[in-house]
């Protein structure tokens, strides 16, 4: 059944229409400001073959490892130490956060 939209309604779902359009605008600019961020992270994750710091960001791929622990690397720039094997790991969780087995709301 369909029913013949008044006069009266027509205004009201133009508002409505507006509104909700004013709103998607406004999602999307967040959207489009917030991805050349995750782009260039990634650019720069893919160029330094995932080796960045995770605490600075600093490139980690030519560092040489901690000679007493094997695996590990420190960061130049903060002293962080990290192990070089976890690094990709570590950022492609950061990147594409997975919501632990469970918790799905829907
Ligand atoms: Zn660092």
């Amino acid at each position: 059944m369909t029913e013949i939209v008044t006069l009266g309604n027509v205004d009201t779902m133009l508002m409505f229409s507006i509104t909700c359009g004013a709103f998607f605008v406004l999602l999307v600019v967040c959207m489009l400001w917030q991805e050349p961020k995750r782009w260039r992270l990634r650019k720069r994750l893919d160029e330094e073959e995932w080796m960045l710091c995770p605490k600075c960001e600093q490139g980690l791929r030519g560092i040489e490892e901690v000679p007493d622990a094997p695996g590990m690397v420190r960061c130049p720039e903060c002293g962080e130490a990290c192990e070089r094997a976890h690094l990709p790991d570590l950022w492609k969780e950061r990147l594409y956060p997975k919501l632990p087995p469970g918790s799905e709301e829907s």
